[in-house]
């Protein structure tokens, strides 16, 4: 079993706070996507074994894509890599390109499953991080979407926004339950460098949420969606029952994954290898069929290292017949010794042979990850 990642580095405009790896010249969408199909031709013998059960389009803003753009990648995936009859299949969606026009399309495509990038129902916070759409927009697009049949969405959010109260917080919360979507991700505010956003904090234009608010807002969205049905499953992720991401489950349990497009990544279980981060070399490379990629070799530490924190960050938690099985006896004897002070301190619990944290320890999750890794 095996998922596919597409990589769409493009967006209308740039979000004050985004560092991904996108940009605003959509002049170019066109002969990215020749050069994206050419190279899930190129690859196509990288899965040769295995059936693709998730395809995820991210980006960017995959909802830029057109019906043709979108149609050429599927013709190239279907041509070269085996998907399974009930296949999860997954488009990210700015609302503001959700118009009924574009979910008609969309909705006569292949497509099971939208993930939409809403990030807050707050007029004020949407204009802060400079996001196209308004509440009501949102609001909207998400009712259009589940009007035209899609019955698997998930809404994207976001906390500890500067200026962010709880109530406002809880207000956002309460209007993505009364939607009535299946998933919902939420996200604390990063400050990452080289952004717009990074900037005005440097420039000490914003004040960023303080220590003791920010663990407010954490468990009031844990509190607030667990009462009402969702199953904390991942870090940041909640699901109504039948509803977890498959496309995100196979990155936090390991399952080999092929990216395509600059900067995706790709995994076998024993390597890495991700793109260039440059749409001019990335469609050079493909041209001529010299993809333009860099590639690790994962030794046992660092997959050692992967499985604690992919294993904690989820409700599966570690596997401890599987710790010793797979990473050996020294690694296995590193992890009781060092996780013993969480269990005696209640952040860390075990059931049969599964480690996992408990609920306090959620809230020091990095910490007791770190402790845990071997350097
Ligand atoms: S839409 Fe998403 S990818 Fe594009 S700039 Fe905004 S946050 Fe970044």
């Amino acid at each position: 079993m095996a998922g596919i990642y597409i990589h769409i580095p493009f967006c209308k405009t740039r979000c004050i706070y985004c560092d991904f790896f996108t940009s605003t010249n959509e002049t170019e969408i066109d002969s990215y996507v020749e050069a994206l199909c050419k190279e899930i031709h190129l690859r196509k013998d990288e899965l040769i074994d295995d059936v693709v059960k998730t395809v995820y389009f991210g980006g960017g803003t995959p909802s830029r894509l057109k019906k043709n753009h979108i149609e050429q990648i599927f013709e190239a995936i279907r041509a070269n890599y085996q998907l399974t009859a009930d296949a999860e299949i997954t488009i990210e969606a700015n609302p503001d390109d959700l118009t009924h026009h574009y979910v008609d399309m969309l909705c006569k495509l292949p497509f099971n499953r939208v993930s939409i990038g809403v990030q807050s129902f707050d007029d004020y916070e949407l204009k802060f991080l400079s996001r196209r759409h308004d509440a009501s927009g949102a609001i909207e697009a998400v009712k259009y979407c589940q009007k035209k049949g899609f019955n698997n969405i998930s809404i994207d959010l976001m906390y500890g926004l500067p200026n962010q109260t709880l109530a406002i917080w809880k207000r956002s919360l309460q209007q993505a339950i009364d939607l009535n979507v299946q998933h919902i991700s939420a996200y604390h505010l990063i400050y990452e460098e080289k952004t717009r956003l990074y900037s005005l904090l440097q420039a000490g234009k914003v004040n960023p949420v303080d220590e003791d608010s920010s663990l407010e807002m954490f468990a009031t969205l844990i509190d607030t969606l667990t009462k009402v049905g969702f199953e904390h499953y991942e870090i940041s992720a909640f699901a109504k029952q039948g509803f977890i991401s498959q496309h995100n489950s196979s990155y936090w349990t390991g399952l080999k994954y092929l990216g395509f497009g600059p900067s995706a990544h790709s995994f076998d279980g024993e390597h890495r290898w991700w793109n260039v981060s440059s749409l001019p070399k990335y469609i050079a490379g493909i041209n001529n069929s010299t993809p333009n990629l860099e590639k690790e070799d994962i030794d046992l530490t660092t997959k050692y290292n992967e499985y604690i924190i992919t294993g904690l960050r989820t409700v599966w938690g570690i596997d401890l017949e599987v710790l010793k099985s797979r990473f050996g006896d020294e690694l296995y004897d590193y992890f009781l010794q060092n996780s013993k002070r969480y269990f005696n301190l209640e952040y860390l619990k075990k059931e049969n042979t599964n480690v996992t944290l408990t609920h306090k320890g959620i809230f020091i999750s990095d910490g007791i990850m770190s402790d845990l890794m071997k350097v």
